[in-house]
């Protein structure tokens, strides 16, 4: 990989990402960054981790000049990632400030509207961009330079229309750039009609294998919780993130967890800003060890030292199996991708093993303790109750106790 200097970048910002411990170029940064110096349109399309906010950041900083106004806007499928690239844009130009603002809803508006006044630099996401360009308290007229951030997902999540909406209310004389993870045919359709012969630089996926062990348990459903726990305790990870398929699933494997004594905290799209932020932050402080989340809020955010992905229900496809365990493992630290795997996730797990370069070990289930499971008010858990059927102390299965590391038990509350 090539170094930071050989790509001309300005003095002030090379100052800046040295700071932050940036050496050497990744892949996509390596390949893009020259292209957008050079004027071109660029679709670059390369995997969740793989440094693309950097890719389009370091050269947008450079042509965004001071008092002239919102001269970069970057679009991003959901809010937590307008904070994340925001607050990246801004290490990167520590040393030449700009005035740059996270737009997005399920906050107040006003405050975003006095700051738009001085803003160059806009990260949003579609829904309150539009609610700022129909309230005009956006000016987009001075627009040089337009990023479709993590393009892909923000088409699945149906803002296709409102992308379509803001673009046209910018300059046609601008730079667009399209990130992906992939490329559909919405991705395609978008950057036919709105892309000047843009240049296409592919990065593939990929996960350094020796450095991340990846395994799956066969286990029946109304065992998953149990297994689940047992791992925490005895595995007692650093940062673990869980993966399930329904927010509603997610809601209930934190709370559960919860009772066992874990603290999990939930993530996904139904949470308030405040409170998704607040769990953000503390997990990234470390105050959380367990984050329980869907894909959809997961998806892109940078969530540095994973030690252990989880998948409590196998995702759909290799590519969001790839997405998932991408977020481990990374800068050569180690990682474990742990899959549990029951009947109903028998049809995901083949379309994930069909990828020949994803190689799941299986591992042989240990002995762990029977616990109960409350499935909340709505019945929309797969599986039977298992967890009434009054499983109480250890089950003829543990002798050995749990380890006792952060999530050595507390006192069990019984009566549910
Ligand atoms: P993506 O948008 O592709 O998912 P990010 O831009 O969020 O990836 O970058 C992922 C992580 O890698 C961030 O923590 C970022 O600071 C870090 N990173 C990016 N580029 C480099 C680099 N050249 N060297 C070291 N770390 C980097
Ligand atoms: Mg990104």
């Amino acid at each position: 990989m090539k170094r930071f200097e050989e790509l001309n970048i300005k003095p002030e910002l090379l100052r800046a990402i040295k700071e932050i411990g940036f050496e050497e170029t990744t892949a996509i940064q390596e390949q893009s960054i020259p292209l957008i110096k050079a004027g071109k349109d660029v679709i670059g399309q390369s995997g969740t981790g793989s440094g693309k906010t950097a890719a389009f950041g370091l050269p947008m900083l450079e042509l965004v000049e001071s008092g002239k106004g919102i001269q970069a806007l970057v679009l991003v499928p959901t809010r937590e990632l307008a904070e994340q690239v925001s607050k990246e844009l801004i290490k990167f130009s520590k040393y030449t400030p700009k005035h740059i603002l996270a737009v997005y809803g399920g906050v107040g508006i006003e405050r975003q509207i006095n700051e738009l006044r001085r803003a160059e630099i806009v990260v949003g996401t579609p829904g309150r961009m539009l609610d700022h360009l129909e309230r005009r308290t956006i000016d987009l007229s001075k627009i040089k330079i337009l990023v479709l951030d993590e393009a892909d997902k923000m088409f699945e999540m149906g803002f296709v229309d409102d992308v379509r909406d803001i673009i046209r209310q910018t300059p046609q004389f601008r730079r667009t750039l399209l990130f992906s993870a992939t490329i559909s045919s919405d991705v395609i359709d978008i950057s036919d009609r709105y892309m000047n012969d843009p240049e296409v630089v592919r990065v593939d996926v990929y996960v350094e294998k020796s450095h991340l062990k990846q395994g799956y348990y066969n286990v029946s459903t109304r065992d998953k919780f149990s297994l689940l726990t047992h791992l925490i305790r005895t595995e007692n990870p650093k940062l673990a993130i869980i993966f399930c398929a329904t927010r509603h699933r997610v809601d209930m494997v934190a709370k559960n967890l919860e009772r066992q004594g874990i603290n999990a905290e939930p993530i996904h799209g139904g949470l308030t800003q405040a409170r998704r932020n607040k769990i953000m932050e503390e997990f990234h402080a470390g105050k959380i060890h367990v984050l329980v989340a869907s894909d959809v809020a997961a998806r892109g955010l940078d969530i540095k030292n994973v030690t252990h992905i989880i998948n409590y229900d196998i995702p759909k496809t290799d590519k969001e199996y790839l997405h998932r365990i991408g977020r481990t493992a990374r800068a050569g630290e180690i990682g474990k991708a742990i899959s549990l795997l029951s009947e109903q996730d028998y049809d995901n797990f083949r379309h994930v093993q069909s990828n020949r370069d994803i190689d799941i070990e299986k591992l042989a289930a240990p002995q762990f303790q029977r616990l109960p499971f409350d499935f909340g008010s709505r019945s929309g858990f797969s599986g039977r109750p298992s967890g009434f059927h009054g499983h109480r102390g250890l089950s003829q299965f543990s002798r050995n106790p749990p380890a006792r590391g952060r999530f050595g038990r507390r006192p069990q509350s019984r009566g549910y």
